[in-house]
């Protein structure tokens, strides 16, 4: 068989998504109208799994030791394997304010796209989904690259939906953008437990350091860099008033531009923890998570297509996968009312349109085209590769 141009590839793929352009819609729907929490994501895995039974794609169910992670493989292994990666977890009390469902639209569009392209041409190589939990908390593309899911992909692809007053006037989207390196320390403050009305002199007051360690922070808030952010949660606190409370803890994710930029943040939001303990007698244990976030340096986020360098500020497992393999992260704008951004209420009505669907489906096929060529263009292939073993060193 001679290879297909690009023209012809393109239209094909063009006529096949077309068809599919009502159930994409439903599969959409279906995710956004049941926001699930990460690693909860049942009714999303069980969906999707569905649909591409459906359109005669095998699909292995709860895979890599993930309850709701899945896989589908299409192709001959010889080839390069391109990856799709979709995620579908939501947000606790907000549902899809990040727009994962158009994350999980745009890989299955991609994905199927580029498979038809493969049977249809007997294009070499494969096209690989991934169904992946839990991008918002935890890490699940973490777990996956433990567990081996990535050992044979060439390339990694996925898209981001944004908001798209984000962007420049007339652009719609970013093939990429560096994001940043995060990771979490945990206080536990240690007091002492006294009567708060018969002793109170008796006791060392676990709040007293949580609320001065939160205060010292939310001063140093206003004197970090604008690519710098540091937010926080209490976990642990006391619920009776009649007694002083003797254990809290409280947890901050320290984010920076890069990974040494996030480490100096984080020793200043240390001193700020430990002032806490020190003024009011406590003990503290600091703890730095170790979950694998640490190794998320996402500025080195994409090697694919033509990167902005200006921040994002948020971090994705994705950049974990872009340590493993070249990886594209790509931002996609959609209308977002009241200028919102992701994790607004706002956002999650914008992530549930028609016009915020079509995009995500046109970036999944511009996706498929990206494998497509992947997969037949030697050159091409060995210029994203040489630059990933580049910025990798
Ligand atoms: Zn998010
Ligand atoms: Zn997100």
């Amino acid at each position: 068989m001679t290879s297909p141009s690009k023209t012809e590839v393109q239209a094909a793929i063009g006529e096949y998504i077309k068809q599919l352009a009502e159930p994409l819609r439903e599969l959409n729907r279906k995710i956004h109208e049941n926001p699930e929490l990460a690693y909860e994501e049942h009714h999303s895995h069980d969906v999707i799994c569905k649909f591409l039974e459906a359109q005669n794609i095998p699909v292995k169910r709860h895979v890599y030791g993930l309850r709701t992670a899945f896989e589908a493989i299409v192709g001959e292994s010889s080839g390069r394997c391109v990856n799709f990666n979709a995620e579908y977890d939501a947000l606790p009390g907000i549902g899809h304010a990040c727009g994962h469902n158009l994350i999980a639209t745009a890989s299955v569009a991609g994905f199927m796209a580029l498979a038809f392209a493969i049977q249809k041409f007997g294009l070499p190589g494969q096209a690989q989904l991934l169904g992946t939990p839990a991008e918002e908390d935890g890490g699940g593309k973490v777990d996956l690259i433990r567990a081996g899911a990535f050992k044979n992909v060439d390339v990694s692809l996925m898209m981001h939906p944004m908001a798209e007053d984000e962007f420049s006037k007339g652009i719609l989207g970013i093939g990429g953008r560096s994001t940043i390196a995060c990771f979490d320390i945990t206080a536990a403050y240690h007091g002492v437990s006294a009567h708060a009305a018969a002793s109170p002199w008796e006791g060392v007051n676990a709040l007293d350091a949580l609320v001065s360690a939160y205060n010292n922070i939310s001063m140093l808030r206003q004197q970090i860099g604008p690519d710098e952010r540091i937010h926080g949660a209490i976990m642990q606190a006391p619920t009776v008033t009649n007694a002083i409370p003797e254990l809290t803890r409280t947890k901050y994710t320290i984010r920076s531009r890069t990974q040494k930029g996030a480490r100096a943040l984080g020793e200043r939001v240390r001193k700020c923890l430990d002032a806490g303990a020190l003024a009011t007698g406590c003990k503290v244990e600091l703890e730095e998570n170790s979950d694998g976030y640490q190794d998320a340096i996402g500025d080195l986020g994409v090697h694919v297509v033509s990167c902005d360098d200006t921040l994002m500020p948020g971090s994705t497992d994705q950049g974990n996968v872009s340590q493993v393999v070249p990886a594209l992260h790509a931002l996609v704008g959609i209308p977002v009312t009241d200028g919102a951004h992701n994790h607004t209420r706002q956002f999650t009505a914008a992530a549930a349109t028609d016009e915020a669907h079509e995009r995500s489906v046109t970036s999944g096929k511009a996706m498929a085209m990206t494998g497509w060529r992947l997969l037949v263009d030697d050159q091409y292939y060995s210029k994203v590769r040489q630059s990933f073993d580049e910025i990798m060193g």
